[in-house]
């Protein structure tokens, strides 16, 4: 990825004052439906228009999207609104038409980027071309795949490049459709800072009213757009009716969104920043510290156990330790999730550390 600092230059060009926005509906339904939506948008922060116009859809038997006509309907779009266009490619004929019918923007889903196959297909598609590609992160939180997508892209010398951060899928049932990960989104952003990071509250949360929230977050951590799914009639949308959002309501959201400098000038603050990072750098090696001479006890426990054949896991001695620390890290304000996450974590390294001692 050596040319990754051009990746973002069709964002720095838009030359926008605010996140950059890209909405429209679920699927392109009818061509009135796609044309009202494009009018209501028209003079709003939105700069890209999207539509899906191929649907990929878990289950058979829903609506799977009107197909190459649809395209029509979004040159049309352009045509009447000068909104630009997007829509999801997930093959080499869809490609081809998308490009037949000038589609400023394809993105690729997160059912594709899954598969390297269909990625690799895409790219040879749409090779040296200079429209914005996007690349959904995959519906399994793994980096490695989302970021193989991205070189493949790359590789394809495609130079105008960005990511859709729009959540994973899990087993378990949570509040939202598909579970952030945040921190998946912000290994990526450190990565490569200079790919554009839009965030897609509709398929994160799957449900209009907490579109506001994760978009606000998705500001706070510094994501550079929004892809917001937007309808006049959201109920009686043909897909995705739970989560998408009037054109009235997508612009009451732009409008009461904090947006966040990336840093300021001002030398007052960056001493004061200065000063506090200073001290958690200090007290992040306190941390690493301790941790290590925790361990070293911990190796001491495994001499002895290994002495008198005893097991390394004590169930009972470990509950309790988890009790405990719950109680004490609510007193510092600890939140029971993260102190649960971070002694699994160091227990799992003290039985590390005891094993190696045992079977030496
Ligand atoms: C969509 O954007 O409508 C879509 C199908 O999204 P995803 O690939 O994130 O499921
Ligand atoms: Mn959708």
């Amino acid at each position: 990825m050596e040319n990754k600092k051009e990746l973002g230059n069709w964002l720095t060009e838009l030359n926008l004052d605010h996140p950059l926005v890209i909405a429209g509906p679920c699927s392109a339904e009818t061509e009135e439906q796609v044309l009202r939506i494009a009018h209501e948008l028209k003079d709003t922060d939105v700069s890209y228009y999207r539509a899906g116009i191929w649907k990929p859809r878990t289950r058979p038997g829903n609506f799977e999207g009107v197909g190459a006509l649809g395209l029509k309907w979004l040159q049309k779009v352009k045509a009447e609104t000068g909104l630009k266009t997007a829509t999801e490619v997930a093959n080499r004929a869809h490609v081809e038409l998308a490009l037949e019918h000038d589609i400023d923007l394809l993105w690729i889903g997160a059912r594709s980027t899954v598969s390297p196959f269909i990625v690799q297909e895409i790219a040879d598609a749409l090779q040296g071309t200079d429209k914005v590609v996007l690349v959904k992160n995959p519906v399994n939180p793994d980096l490695a795949l989302w970021l193989g997508a991205i070189e493949r892209l790359a590789t394809a010398n495609i130079k105008n490049l960005g990511v859709i951060h729009r959540g994973f899928s899990s087993y378990e049932k949570t509040k939202y459709r598909n579970t952030p990960e945040w921190q998946m989104a912000i290994e990526l952003q450190t990565k490569f800072p200079d790919l554009p990071l839009i965030n897609d509250p509709s398929h994160i949360t799957g449900k209009r009213d907490m579109i506001f929230d994760v978009s606000q977050t998705a500001l706070d951590l510094n994501f550079d757009g929004l892809m917001i799914e937007t309808h006049f009639d959201p109920d009686n949308a043909w897909s995705d009716a739970a989560q998408q959002v009037t054109p009235s309501t997508l612009v009451q959201i732009m409008k009461d969104l904090k947006i966040r400098k990336e840093s300021t000038p001002k030398v007052a603050y960056n001493d004061q920043l200065k000063n506090l990072r200073a001290q958690i750098d200090v007290m992040d090696n306190q941390l690493l510290e301790i941790l290590g001479k925790r361990m070293k006890v911990a190796e001491g426990i495994g001499t002895l156990k290994k002495q008198e054949n005893v097991a390394v896991l004590q169930s009972k001695r470990w509950n309790e330790i988890l009790g405990k620390m719950v109680l004490e890290g609510e007193q510092h304000n600890l939140s029971e999730e993260f102190i649960l996450k971070l002694f699994k974590a160091v227990h799992q390294e003290s039985i590390n550390h005891q094993e190696l001692i045992l079977n030496k």
